[in-house]
């Protein structure tokens, strides 16, 4: 079952180091088999803090870190840059942009991406947050909003350069809104002359009838009126028929002119797994058998969020981290306990075990589900607060992390205001390119 590839130990070959595929690599016991992780980025993203990149509260090495240092102790684990165009099962070959490899077992982590619907020409307008550049274009994009509205005469287009939308009223979009509303109402408050920040407007617009959509009615509650309370208006019930460059439409017909228009509506899994040629639910996740491997092919599994799964208890298992996790040290523990064994063991149903669920509006305000336990505002904030600092990666990033959030909190300041890099939006628009860091600080 587990042919040998030329050298004494299985390969194993790991694609994405995501939280699946790291926890992964992590948790194989050491020495069992030669590991290859595959990703196309050098580091590591703790994507649940990656809007505090967007909204200027961390900097960007403050929720990252490269993969060679995280494993440096895995002498066993090759860690390659690469990115991973295809696999061929039959074959048990993956090809990636330098060069194929064999494998004996694969684990497929390559996550998730911004879904548009079908609408994939919103994204020029309407930037999605899944990676560092997606988050530093949308601070600069936001930042660069405001400079322009201070330099700005007309009425109507300075309007339209002090709103900003977010569409999606799932945890990420709570949370961008309510980011974007205090950097607008306490942050940016005192530095202009011209415009008056704490003047912008946040909307967030969602298709379902009421934000956080996964939590229980009350929570949703509670954050709405602590996002209201933010300053933060709030559309529910209502879908977005078109966003241009002048901003968007709603289908009940209202027209938003924004400047910003921020896009956290859905995620669909990396178009790879639509390659693979097994079962694929309708955002192409893939869908595997009980034991996280691909229907016929039990060599290969797949982790994370480019998975579809209901596990026995009938839950359907949700894309988060914790969820990815669990997933990868399933699959180690398989491997693990399969390798070396004449007879492998009889596989047992992965189980989600489900830690409960969080989401932060803004200082102090937060709601949160542990168990049975619901709790929202200051209580669930701190919750959220030490939940984020134990799972971030590196002690550095730890440390980092908790003294910008002291400093934050007692100053109402944010340190990573810089507007830096080309925008090819303002540059198509005959704008001044933004400026380095040197000449153009906020
Ligand atoms: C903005 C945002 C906020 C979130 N907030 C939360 C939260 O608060 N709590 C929570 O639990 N979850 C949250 N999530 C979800 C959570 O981040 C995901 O569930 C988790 O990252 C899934 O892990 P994964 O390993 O499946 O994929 P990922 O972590 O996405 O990792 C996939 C890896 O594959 C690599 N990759 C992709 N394609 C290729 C390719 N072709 N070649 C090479 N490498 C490739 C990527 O570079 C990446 O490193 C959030 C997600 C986002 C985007």
């Amino acid at each position: 079952m587990h042919p040998k590839r030329g050298a004494d130990k299985p390969h194993v070959v790991v694609l994405g180091a995501g939280f699946a595929g790291l926890t992964f690599c992590k948790r194989l016991t050491s020495g069992l088999a030669r590991v290859t992780l595959l990703d196309r980025q050098n580091h590591h993203l703790f994507q649940p803090l990656l809007y505090q990149v967007a909204t200027a509260g961390l900097a960007a090495p403050d929720i990252a870190q490269p993969v060679r240092s995280i494993l440096r102790d895995r002498r066993d684990v090759t860690v390659l840059m690469s990115d991973v165009t295809g696999v061929d099962l039959a074959r048990r070959e993956v090809s990636h942009t330098g060069g194929v490899l064999g494998y004996d077992y694969l684990v497929i982590a390559l996550g998730g991406r911004t879904s548009y619907f079908g609408h994939e020409e919103w994204a020029r307008h309407a930037p999605g947050l899944k990676s560092i550049d997606d988050a530093l274009a949308i601070r600069r994009r936001v930042l660069s909003a405001f400079e322009d509205a201070e330099v700005e005469d007309d009425e109507a287009r300075r309007g339209k350069l002090m709103t900003i939308v977010v569409v999606g009223g799932g945890p990420t979009g709570v949370e961008m809104a309510g980011a974007l509303a205090e950097l607008s109402r306490t942050v940016l408050r005192r530095d202009f002359r011209r415009i008056d920040p704490a003047k912008a407007r946040v909307i967030l617009v969602e298709g379902g009838p009421r934000v956080l959509g996964a939590f229980p009615a009350n929570l949703s509650a509670k954050a709405e009126r602590q996002l209201r309370r933010l300053g933060v208006e709030v559309r529910t019930g209502v879908a977005v028929r078109e966003i241009h460059e002048d901003g968007l439409e709603l289908a009940s017909g209202e027209r938003l002119a924004a400047a910003n228009v921020i896009w956290g509506a859905g995620v669909s899994a990396v178009p790879l797994a639509g390659t693979l040629g097994v079962p694929t639910d309708r955002a192409g996740r893939l869908r595997v058998e009980p034991d996280l491997s691909l229907p016929g092919w039990p060599s290969v599994f797949a982790a994370g969020d480019i998975v579809s799964l209901t596990d026995p208890s009938g839950r359907v298992v949700p894309g988060v981290s914790p969820a990815a996790m669990q997933m990868g040290r399933y699959i180690a523990r398989t491997i693990a306990g399969e390798l070396g064994t004449v007879t492998p063991p009889r596989r047992k149903p992965f189980c989600y075990f489900d830690k409960g669920t969080m989401a932060t509006i803004g200082r102090s305000a937060a709601v949160a589900k542990i168990g049975w336990a619901e709790f929202c505002g200051w209580p669930a904030w701190a919750a959220w607060l030490v939940v984020h600092i134990l799972f971030l990666i590196g002690f550095r990033n730890r440390i980092s992390v908790l003294l910008q959030w002291t400093y934050s909190y007692f100053t109402y300041r944010r340190g990573a205001r810089l507007i830096t890099g080309l925008d090819p939006e303002r540059e198509a628009q005959g704008a001044a390119p933004a400026a380095g860091p040197e000449n153009r600080m906020t």
